[in-house]
């Protein structure tokens, strides 16, 4: 007899017993041991259970954007993406996300703000969520650079489910950007 699986939160099908689904986690930092922060953040996630990670860019430097625009005299970003073979519920990988951030002493204060870590689930498999408290693919992904390119760099064939093949989103953000 087959057993009905519940569903998690957001109404996403949870992956099937045994049939791990790929995660996008983007990690961000821009205060403290900037690096440090994030090895220790990818140290994290492999440590999570029921999950692997699969690979991780070498992270990136990029100018903080606040509710102002890119402020190049706040600190400076380090971006880096790692891709998850997760059997974990999506919901259930976000509250770990959370803790990890917490972990290494994140506070929100005002949005975008400056944090020590930010870990952001870009995308989960092919599902999609508007949910407030789970949005996958995560809305902004597609317009920001430092989450497209470490992540092409890790995927050359990656698609933001419902958007669009990753190389051209980046090709994309790059032609705006010199037009
Ligand atoms: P942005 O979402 O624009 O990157 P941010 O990372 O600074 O901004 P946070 O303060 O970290 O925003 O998160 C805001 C809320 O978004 C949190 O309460 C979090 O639970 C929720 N959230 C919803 N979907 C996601 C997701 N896919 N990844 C991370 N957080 C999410
Ligand atoms: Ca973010
Ligand atoms: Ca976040």
């Amino acid at each position: 007899m087959s057993r009905r699986l519940a569903q998690g939160p957001a109404d996403a099908p949870r992956p099937e017993a045994g049939t791990p689904v790929r995660a996008v986690v983007a990690l961000g930092a821009n205060l403290g041991d900037r690096a440090g922060t994030i090895v220790a953040a990818l140290a994290n996630l492999a440590r999570l259970p029921l999950t692997e990670v699969a690979a991780s860019a070498d992270p990136i430097e990029s100018v903080a954007v606040t509710l102002d625009g890119p402020d190049a005299a706040a600190p400076a970003y380090l971006n880096t993406v790692a891709l998850l073979n997760t059997r974990l519920a999506p919901s259930v990988l976000l509250a770990y996300l959370h803790a990890i951030e917490l972990h290494h002493g994140r506070e929100r204060r005002e949005r975008w703000g400056d944090r020590t870590l930010d870990l952001d689930l870009i995308a989960y498999g092919d599902v999609r969520s508007d949910a407030p408290d789970l949005t996958v693919p995560h809305p902004r992904a597609a317009e920001r650079d430092f989450v497209l390119e470490p992540w092409l760099r890790v995927d050359p064939d990656a698609v933001l489910p419902g958007v669009g093949r990753v190389a051209d989103l980046l090709a994309g953000l790059r032609a705006g950007e010199d037009a």
